[in-house]
């Protein structure tokens, strides 16, 4: 049995009907920027993520850099993040014209590690930027403890965790503002690019607003310089008719996290990843830690099981980075932990006896 990584368009089969016809009904009004459909979304994802705005922008990466900059942080200043995320995270900051400040991760959660922040906290810190990293929400209540003690923004990078709670709240809902990608391939993926900013702070998502449309709320008047970053209303229509779905998608993914959980449990040089208590992890990806990862990539690309790499350097160690003159060490959490991580495949609607084929050839080949 054959198993890819990831299957959309099973996915897309299922929905076909409501999808065609609500892009169809896109199409039959013309409405492609700023029409109903997108505004509709926006209030239907803001009430979801259990806050009072969402502003719908092109994509993650820009929902990032909006919203620090709505925030008002830039040039001078300092936004401490994790090392094993995502590039755009950190390109946000950078954009924004400030510094991202990279502090190790948690062993068993892979998110940032609360106990370290403090330590990298200076005059110049303005932000923390959790990432709530394969749908596993980052650990909030200390951060934002430590930001109410130092005065720093909190901006959510939700954009592997759609949906994913945290001692009963949705993401997206903890930090002064959220963000979230809508890139096809995430718990909630539009058919093309698009993202969100979301916040209950009606001036920060007025701001976001005005930046994504060439910093204009009225047509043809600019306040300030801003950039093109709408969501599309094909796509915002696509994601309305998606997410009536995703909280049985999640649940679908949380079933097969177990499952995976449960036929791994004692394969010897194999982790699988936890919980922390208290929250339910949406698994954006299922992430193992294996010695000889490598080789086992291989192994399970002969059997026909597609596998991922998710991160496969941390972001210090990049050529983008290199001038920041982080040595390896810097964080040897991160720095071990994407050395060894695996992502198996995941979607909602992968089968028991699909992951008990992927169980079984890793048990083949790891010992
Ligand atoms: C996907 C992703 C982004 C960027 O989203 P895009 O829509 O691809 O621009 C940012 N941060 C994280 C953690 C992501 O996974």
């Amino acid at each position: 049995m054959k198993v890819p990584f990831l299957d959309l368009k099973s996915q897309y089969q299922q929905i076909k009907m409501e999808i065609d016809r609500e892009i169809q009904s896109v199409i039959d009004s013309c409405a492609f920027i700023n029409g109903p459909a997108t505004k509709n979304y926006e209030k239907n994802f803001a009430q979801y993520c259990g806050v009072k705005y969402a502003v719908g922008v092109a994509n993650g990466t820009d929902a990032l850099h909006l919203a620090i900059r709505a925030i008002g942080i830039g040039k001078g200043d300092e936004a401490i993040t994790a090392p094993n995320t995502f590039i755009a995270t950190t390109e946000a900051i950078t954009l924004a014209g400030a510094t991202p400040v990279f502090v190790d991760i948690h062993p068993a959660t892979y998110n940032i590690d609360v106990s370290k922040i403090e330590a990298k906290i200076t005059a110049k810190t303005k932000a923390i930027i959790p990432v709530h990293l394969f749908g596993q929400p980052a650990d909030m209540a200390p951060i934002l403890n430590l930001a109410k003690k130092y005065d720093l923004k909190v901006i959510e990078d939700a954009c592997q965790a759609h949906g994913a709670l945290y001692h009963g709240n949705r993401v997206g809902s903890f930090g002064d503002v959220a963000c979230f990608s809508f890139y096809p391939g995430k718990n909630l993926g539009a058919y093309g690019d698009g993202g969100a900013v979301v916040s209950n702070d009606e001036e920060i998502a007025r701001k976001v607003a005005r930046l994504a449309d060439h910093g204009s709320l009225v047509k043809y008047q600019h306040d300030v310089e801003g950039v093109n970053s709408r969501l599309d209303s094909i796509q915002a229509a696509i994601l309305n008719v998606k997410l009536n779905y995703l909280d049985q998608w999640n649940e679908r993914r949380r079933n097969n996290a177990y499952l995976y959980n449960e036929f791994l449990k004692d394969v010897e040089g194999v982790i699988t990843p936890a919980e922390l208590e208290n929250t339910k992890s949406v698994f954006h990806l299922y992430v193992i830690q294996v010695e000889n990862r490598d080789e086992l990539m291989i192994k399970l690309k002969e059997e026909g099981i597609g596998t991922g790499i998710h991160y496969p350097k941390a972001l210090h160690q990049q050529p983008a980075y290199e001038y920041m003159g982080l040595k390896a060490g810097s964080f040897p959490v991160a720095e071990q932990c994407v050395s060894r991580y695996l992502s198996l495949p995941m979607f909602p609607e992968l089968t028991e006896p699909m992951i008990k084929t992927v169980c079984d050839a890793i048990k083949k080949y790891v010992a």
